[in-house]
């Protein structure tokens, strides 16, 4: 089968540093936990898991050793707690979500009332409400009543959502009632990269299959956004969970991948699926 590979997919910088931090950290140290996945992506979390990374998700599990900050980052108050508890922390945060934070912060001390656009849900999005006092985060319309009138808005959003509904948000929030708007573009560009190259590649092809977690908020966009130019579009963790009735008299596939998902996973995927002879099912 023919097989095409988008131009920019896979782990972006962020990934990358937060992945060589956790790789230097467990070739020196025995006790090292990651506060969170320490990225999206179960089949890395399980090659670090056999390196010796103990994933938790409280601070509470964690007496010694090192603590590794995920890439998606932690709220303040808990790295306050593993302050106290004397254990060494080592911050693999990307410098774009501590941007986030950073601008969230700003927006509150210049009395804003910070308004987050994105997935409540998300650790990213936890940690920087954890940097603010108070925040309303909206995910799309229908999160609109949450705004409170009159008020000065601060506005971020999510790093991984798409351009295009950081846009309709905008002009929804517009349509509100306020005294003041003022937004700051935190979207980032290595996501937006792996969108465009994305959808640009699933126009072109007979299937379309997308590579990641699923708890991965950057690959979910990543098919979301397929799925809308192609219906034949697939968001599969890995090899394992390809169904071959969806190549079934295809001739050409188009392979991304979201910034979490490590290059041996994209290598194993296009190398089997060049491998197979479509018309035989
Ligand atoms: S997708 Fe962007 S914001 Fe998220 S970790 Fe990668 S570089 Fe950082």
């Amino acid at each position: 089968m023919k097989v095409i590979v988008a131009e920019k997919c896979g782990f972006c910088h962020g990934v990358k540093n937060a992945i060589s931090i956790a790789e230097k950290v467990l070739a020196l140290e025995d006790d090292v936990y990651s506060l969170g996945s320490i990225i999206h992506n179960k089949d890395m979390v399980e090659r670090l898991a056999q390196a010796g990374l103990k994933t938790v998700s409280q601070v509470e599990q964690i007496q010694s050793g090192t603590v590794l900050i995920r890439s998606h980052g932690a709220a303040p108050q808990q790295i306050a707690k593993l302050k106290e508890k004397g254990v060494n922390i080592v911050d693999a945060t990307c410098v774009l979500v501590k941007r986030v934070q950073h601008i969230a912060e700003e927006f509150e001390r210049d009395g804003y009332k910070v308004v987050i656009i994105g997935d409540e849900n998300h650790p990213e999005i936890q940690a920087v409400m954890g940097c603010v006092k108070d925040a309303v985060v909206i995910a799309d319309e229908s999160d609109l009543h949450k705004l409170p009138e009159d008020a000065r808005l601060g506005i971020v959003c999510q790093t991984t959502q798409s351009p295009e509904h950081f846009g309709r948000m905008l002009g929804a929030i517009g349509r509100c009632r306020f005294k003041e708007l003022k937004v700051i573009n935190t979207l980032c560009e290595e996501a937006i990269k792996r969108q465009q190259s994305a959808v640009q590649l699933c126009k072109q092809v007979d299937v379309m299959f997308v590579l990641g977690g699923m708890e991965s908020a950057n690959t979910r966009r990543l098919a979301d956004l397929c799925k809308k130019e192609n219906s034949e579009t697939f968001h599969l963790q890995n090899w394992n969970g390809l169904d071959r009735k969806a190549i079934f008299g295809k001739d050409i596939a188009g392979v991304t991948a979201g910034a979490s998902t490590p290059e041996w996973i994209i290598d194993e995927f296009v190398k089997n699926l060049e491998a197979i002879d479509s018309s035989g099912g």
